[in-house]
């Protein structure tokens, strides 16, 4: 018989300390590697010097597998989606994200750049600014939620546009509930790829922003891929028509499919969708994958 020699409650008392002891191993671990690897920096996000933690393992093999990606490429990917700062947990798409907003709405006088979310949320500029965040952005959104005018929602699938969802209002990109013209700046992450009416979901965009209102966002984009292309369409009796091979980045039960591949050809894309689009922190590159895309409404 392979009974476990310890009785029952001890084990029940036990192994929750067992886990929790290993769980800090791996924290004192990642902390003391980003430490001695000298990337300990200024965080965009709270403004606290901190390491900037990098999981490899927040991409996991199977995936680097299925997307045949090199390793130049896997840990670019993990650099991006973690190089968490150990003091608010922002990854490094989110804390360059945050920098973009500095830059782009500066404060102060003369207006300058502040040093941290944290601290650009309290002028009285960044007040004055109506924010939409489209989907919740980890450690920019708690940081945002200070905003006195400030719009944030997820995604649900099955759930009415607008709709609340365990106190989180629902928006589908391609039919935004809110008013025309009704923010200066418009945030969304690594969302627009898994839209499958990508002009419709640009459409909207714009026309919830003033004239001159800014998109702020992070996408995937391919290196050395000359043009956008759709992996998936979206049939209108609601199937899906694969095109390409199909990619599913990680989340929910089965990961979100990606219907748009970004390629080199953005800039016409957005340009013809009526933005101006500034790269970022680019160009894409096989060691960093972490670009920011900003976009000015324009109104000619
Ligand atoms: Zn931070």
């Amino acid at each position: 018989m392979g009974r476990l020699p310890m009785p029952g409650p001890i084990k029940r008392v036990l192994v929750p300390i067992w886990n929790e002891a290993h769980r800090l191993g791996w924290l004192v671990r990642e902390q003391s590697a980003a430490i001695l690897s000298g990337s300990t920096s200024l965080c965009s996000v709270c403004g606290k010097v901190r390491p900037m933690i990098y999981r490899r393992r927040v991409v996991p093999e199977k995936l680097v597998e299925r997307w045949g990606l090199t390793p130049e490429l896997a840990a670019a990917l993990a650099r991006k989606e973690s190089s968490d700062c150990a003091g608010c947990g922002a990854k490094l798409r989110a804390r360059r994200l945050a920098s973009v907003i500095l830059e782009t709405f500066p404060v102060g006088s003369p207006p300058a750049p502040a040093r941290s979310l944290a601290g650009w949320v309290k002028s009285p500029e960044a007040a004055r600014l109506r924010v939409a965040e489209i989907n919740r952005i980890d450690g920019i959104h708690e940081v945002l939620r200070a905003l006195p005018n400030f719009a944030s929602s997820d995604y649900h699938p099955g759930a009415l546009p607008g709709e609340i969802v365990e106190g989180t209002r629902s928006e589908d990109l391609t039919r935004l509930t809110y008013r025309d013209e009704s923010f200066d700046l418009v945030l969304t992450s690594e969302s627009l790829e898994h839209v499958p009416d990508l002009d419709a979901a640009l459409g909207e965009i714009r026309r919830v922003l003033v004239p001159g209102g800014r998109h702020i966002f992070t996408i995937p984009v391919l290196p050395d891929e000359p043009r956008t292309f759709s992996r998936a369409e979206l049939r209108p009796d609601g199937s899906i028509k694969h095109l390409a091979a199909s990619i599913h980045h990680p989340g929910g039960d089965v990961g979100y499919l990606v219907f748009t591949e970004f390629g080199a050809d953005l800039p016409e894309i957005l340009r013809a969708a009526g933005f101006e689009l500034t790269v970022h922190f680019g160009p894409v590159r096989d060691d960093d994958l972490a670009q920011v895309y900003g976009c000015e409404r324009i109104d000619s």
